[in-house]
């Protein structure tokens, strides 16, 4: 039985050039880029040919960006360096009930320092409104966070007219495009932004690395007290070699972005046909026309998301779901409870399947058959 991963928005697989790039770094360039001496120096060069490779894809200048841990650092860098930055300014946050828990926990410490926090609800197809945005905005408000893509639906939020309406407000505005980056081409040029986080290990590059857009001008206080490194904002020594494999596969996505769209959309499609083919009783969470290619977030009725997870894991299929399984339990999903509501069904019988490049037609066809015999196999 050959296992079918259909978890890409969980983790990717390292591109295997990815894997090529970084293996002469770590065999021979084990200097500190801090170093004067010409050990130092080799790290230094790489660090900076990394950073312009990555600022280039975003069109941001070299200066604006900071190598993090990855997303969640990154995430946590905007909003708690944000708001401690700004306090003087005023102490209100707006962001949205269907964050990824680095944004949602870190908001969450806020509010145990004195913050106050708007959390917009998002209609049924997963959308954040721009109106609620708009209203929920106060002369205190010294930081929006919205993200451009979430992670279970994979439902896309309307962050260029956010950004438009935020453009002559004083709060900073903060987008998580984690899973979008992959996806989308971005342009800070173009969306008056000010911090964007991106991780590797979404887009087939190494795991532990990321980068935090940061706009020229923003204030933000560093998290870490140490050393200067990425401009003071970042203390500690940078994982050299993740950053040369996150710029492979910056490079790598940059080039194939397309292609990739294309690739998993035709997935996306296939593992529906095969479901509606076998007469399968399901229902897609979210905009289907507002989400990204690589994710499908599906309701089974009268299923249960442990039971779904166990069995696909039996059969070979590695998925997931938002809800949160302990032993003999399932918390409901917080993203699917912001849509439907409490207590709706589809906040426990969902799972999400998200592609990349581990699937090719076959295998994903192949895995849509499996799921379709277990759905008829435990509704009997
Ligand atoms: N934000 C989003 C939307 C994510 O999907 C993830 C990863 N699940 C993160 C942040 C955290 O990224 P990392 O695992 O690199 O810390």
């Amino acid at each position: 039985m050959e296992a079918v991963y259909l978890d890409h928005a969980a983790t990717s697989p390292v591109h295997p050039q990815v894997v090529e790039a970084m293996l002469p770094v770590y065999h021979e360039v084990f200097g500190n880029p801090s170093s004067v001496h010409n050990f130092g120096r080799k790290a230094r060069r790489i660090l900076d040919e990394a950073r312009r490779t990555v600022a280039k894809s975003i069109n941001a200048s070299e200066k604006e960006i900071v190598f993090t841990s990855g997303g969640t650092e990154a995430d946590n860098l905007a909003i708690i360096g944000t708001a401690r930055a700004n306090q003087e300014k005023g102490k209100h946050i707006i962001t949205t009930s269907i964050e990824h828990h680095a944004t949602l926990h870190a908001v969450e410490y806020l509010e145990s320092e004195g913050f106050e926090v708007t959390y917009l609800p998002v209609d049924e197809s997963g959308a954040v409104r721009i109106e609620d945005v708009e209203s929920s905005l106060r002369d205190d408000t010294i930081l929006v966070s919205i993200m451009m893509v979430n992670n279970e639906t994979g439902v896309i939020q309307p962050i260029d007219e956010i950004a438009d309406l935020l453009k002559n407000h004083q709060a900073h505005f903060h987008s998580d495009i984690v899973q979008a980056y992959g996806l989308m081409k971005w342009d800070v040029q173009q969306v008056p932004v000010d911090f964007l986080a991106v991780s590797g290990h979404k887009i087939n590059g190494p795991k532990g690395i990321g980068f935090l857009y940061i706009r020229e001008g923003s204030t933000i206080e560093s998290l870490q007290y140490g050393g200067e490194q990425e401009r003071k904002r970042r203390a500690g020594t940078e994982n050299v070699p993740a950053i040369k494999g996150l710029q492979t596969a910056i490079a790598l996505i940059e080039d194939e972005r397309e292609q990739y769209k294309e690739n998993y959309l035709r997935y996306k499609q296939a593992f529906l046909q095969v479901l509606d083919e076998n007469k399968v009783d399901y229902s897609v969470n979210g905009y289907k026309e507002k989400c990204v290619e690589s994710i499908v977030n599906i309701s089974f009725p009268g299923m249960n998301v442990e039971a779904l997870l166990t069995n696909f894991d039996l059969s070979g299929i590695a998925a997931s779901s938002g809800s949160a399984c302990t032993a003999g339990s399932v918390e409901p999903s917080h993203v699917l409870t912001a849509m439907f509501g409490k207590g709706d069904p589809r906040t426990t019988n969902s799972i999400r399947f998200s592609f990349g490049l581990a699937n090719n037609e076959d295998n994903v066809k192949d895995a849509a058959e499996k799921v379709s015999q277990i759905i008829h196999r435990l509704s009997d």
